[in-house]
């Protein structure tokens, strides 16, 4: 079994097609949205899916749609397993709105205080930013995804307890091989990102996390079936809660 644990399946031309494929190929997905109205819309569809889990996401670069949007993502979050993606991006397309975006953040975070959810984390030029948004509102066990900020502040992201999800993209730049270098393998985690992340110009799909899993294997000199045991039990840890095989 594969986990993939962050993909944006409702991106897709046809997400009913990616969703059989993950079911056939038992790979388990974190679904994660850019709406709380995409995750509302996306939970009749995979009520009886066991691997394909939708997430609540309210995306950093959306912070400035309707207050409406806001309320849906206020009424699941006490019973959603799964968020994202949520955080900050302070890179050039995120600055002019930083302060809507840290408002949303620190509103979203305080109301997962209580609950124990799998949260995957956008966090694009504000690394610093929202380990210190977690700092505040006491989130332990959090996953970044794609990171791409300084060495030393993900050192103290690792200090924390939190988790790191790696995708092929990271795997073909020096930057990112040097991420998996630093990351312990006890805080790693795999994700595809499609279809925003590509492959030779192809969207990467969940079915692909097996390449990051490959090359975990390969740097760290270990068995796949080492690496998928360790990569499960990890996203149980970051999950606060016992996956279902
Ligand atoms: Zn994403």
């Amino acid at each position: 079994m594969l986990i993939d644990t962050h993909c944006h399946i409702d991106q897709f031309p046809n997400p009913e097609a990616i969703v059989v494929e993950c079911e056939a190929a038992d790979v388990k997905v974190v679904a994660v949205t850019n709406h709380p109205e995409h995750y509302e819309m996306a939970l009749p569809h995979l009520a009886n899916s066991e691997r394909v889990f939708p997430a609540l996401g309210f995306h950093p670069l959306n912070a400035t749609t309707n207050p409406t949007e806001l309320r849906i993502f206020e009424r699941f979050a006490k019973e959603a397993k799964y968020i994202g993606e949520i955080g900050l991006d302070f890179s050039k397309a995120g600055l002019p709105t930083r302060r809507q975006q840290e408002e949303l953040f620190n509103h979203l975070l305080g109301l997962l205080q209580k609950t124990s959810s799998f949260i995957t984390l956008h966090s694009r030029g504000a690394e610093k930013e929202v380990l210190e948004a977690l700092q505040i509102h006491k989130i332990s066990r959090a996953c970044f995804h794609w990171y791409s900020g300084a060495i030393d502040t993900l050192e103290e992201i690792l200090s924390e307890g939190h988790f790191v999800s790696i995708n092929t993209s990271m795997l073909m730049t020096q930057k990112g091989q040097k991420i998996l270098d630093v990351v312990p393998l006890g805080q790693l985690l795999a994700e595809s990102d499609g279809p925003y992340a590509k492959l030779n110009r192809k969207p990467c799909k969940p079915t692909g996390v097996i390449e990051v899993y490959q090359a975990i294997s390969r740097k760290l000199r270990l068995e796949l079936d080492e690496v998928k045991y360790i990569l499960k039990r990890n996203f149980e840890r970051a999950s606060k809660h016992k996956m279902m095989d």
